[in-house]
C-alpha cells in the first residue's frame, strides 16, 4: 500500500509501518518456503452422528508446525496465503491430499469417509477452480458423493451468477456443498434457498455460548428447524461441552463437531480413533 502512496517510486515509511512490512515479507516468503518443502501437513476433525456418535466424516484443516514459531494458526496464514496468491496452489494440494486420504481410508477398510474441504474466497474466484476440481476428482477417483466442499455465506454472495453456475457445475459432478460458518455472513433465506446446498454448519460462536445465553439458543434453534425445512443436513462447530451437545441434539441438529469430541488429528489418528 505506502507504494502507492508515494512519488516516482518514493514511499515515506514510518518505522514502524517498515517493521511491520519486513516482518509480513518475512512471515510470506517463510510460508512459501514451508509450503515448497512439504512442511505444511493436513489434520482431520471428526464430525460425529448426534443421534449415536458415530463418526461420519471429517473436515480437513491445515497445519503449519513451524520449528521456531510453534503451530502457526490457519486463522493467521491462510488470509497471507489468499493475499499472495499461494492459496490457489496450496488449495489444490489440501484439495488432492484430502481426496487420496478418502480413498486410502475407503480401501484400507478404515470407513467410508465424507472428505470436506474448505474453500477460501480467492480459490473461489479462481477461474481453473472448477477444471481443478474436476482434475482431481478424477486423478485420485475420490467418489465424489464422498467430497464436500466447504464454503461461506460471503463467497456466495459477492456474485451470485457466478457461484450459483459454479454450484451447480459441483452438483453436475456429484459433489456435496457445505455452507461454513453459517449465520455471521449476511445471506438471507430467500438466497440461500436458490443455491444446491447440502449442509449448514451453525458458527462456532452461536454454539460457545449456548449454555449461558438464551440468544445464542434461540439462533441455533432457529437455523437448526430453519434447515430442517429446508431440507439441509445441519452441523454444529465447536461443540465443547456435554450441555451443548445435548441441546443440538434435542434440537434435531444431524452432526457435531469439535474439541468435545476431538480436535483434528493426523490421518493415524483418526484411523486409531475409528479401530476403537
Ligand atoms: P473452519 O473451516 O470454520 O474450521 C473450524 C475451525 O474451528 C478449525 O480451526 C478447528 O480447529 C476449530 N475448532 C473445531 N472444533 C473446535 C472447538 O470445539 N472449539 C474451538 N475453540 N475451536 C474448534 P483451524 O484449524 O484453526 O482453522 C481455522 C480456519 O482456517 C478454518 O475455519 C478455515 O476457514 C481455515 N482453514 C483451515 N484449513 C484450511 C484449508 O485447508 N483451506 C482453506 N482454504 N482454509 C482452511
Ligand atoms: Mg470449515
Ligand atoms: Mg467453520
Ligand atoms: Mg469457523
Amino acid at each position: 500500500q505506502a507504494k502507492e502512496d508515494g512519488r516516482n517510486g518514493f514511499a515515506f515509511y514510518s518505522p514502524a509501518l517498515n517493521r511491520h512490512s519486513i516482518e509480513r515479507l518475512a512471515f510470506e516468503s517463510e510460508l512459501q518456503r514451508a509450503f515448497d518443502q512439504g512442511q505444511l501437513q493436513l489434520h482431520y476433525q471428526p464430525k460425529v452422528l448426534a443421534a449415536d456418535g458415530r463418526i461420519k466424516g471429517v473436515e480437513a484443516l491445515l497445519r503449519w508446525p513451524h520449528p521456531d514459531m510453534g503451530a502457526v494458526s490457519p486463522a493467521r496464514f491462510i488470509p497471507v496465503a489468499e493475499e499472495t496468491g499461494l492459496i490457489v496452489p496450496l488449495g489444490r494440494w489440501v484439495l488432492e491430499q484430502a481426496c487420496r486420504q478418502q480413498v486410502a481410508w475407503k480401501r484400507e477398510g478404515v470407513g467410508d469417509l465424507v472428505m470436506a474441504v474448505n474453500l477460501s474466497a480467492r480459490q473461489f474466484s479462481d477461474e481453473n477452480l472448477f477444471d481443478d476440481v474436476a482434475a482431481i476428482v478424477a486423478a485420485t477417483g475420490v467418489d465424489p458423493a464422498s467430497l464436500e466442499l466447504e464454503i461461506t455465506e460471503s463467497m456466495l454472495m459477492r456474485d451470485i451468477e457466478r457461484a450459483m453456475s459454479l454450484l451447480a457445475g459441483f452438483k453436475r459432478m456429484g459433489l456435496r456443498l457445505a455452507v461454513d460458518d453459517f449465520g455471521t455472513g449476511y445471506s438471507s433465506l430467500a438466497n440461500l434457498k436458490r443455491f444446491p446446498i447440502d449442509t449448514l454448519k451453525i458458527d462456532r460462536a452461536f454454539v460457545r455460548d449456548l449454555e449461558g445465553s438464551g440468544e445464542d439458543q434461540a439462533i441455533a434453534q432457529a437455523i437448526i428447524t430453519m434447515a430442517k425445512s429446508l431440507g439441509l443436513n445441519v452441523v454444529a462447530e465447536g461443540v465443547e461441552t456435554l450441555p451443548q451437545v445435548d441441546f443440538l441434539r434435542d434440537r434435531g441438529c444431524d452432526e457435531l463437531q469439535g474439541f468435545y469430541f476431538s480436535k483434528a488429528v493426523p490421518a493415524g489418528e483418526l484411523a486409531a480413533m475409528l479401530g476403537r
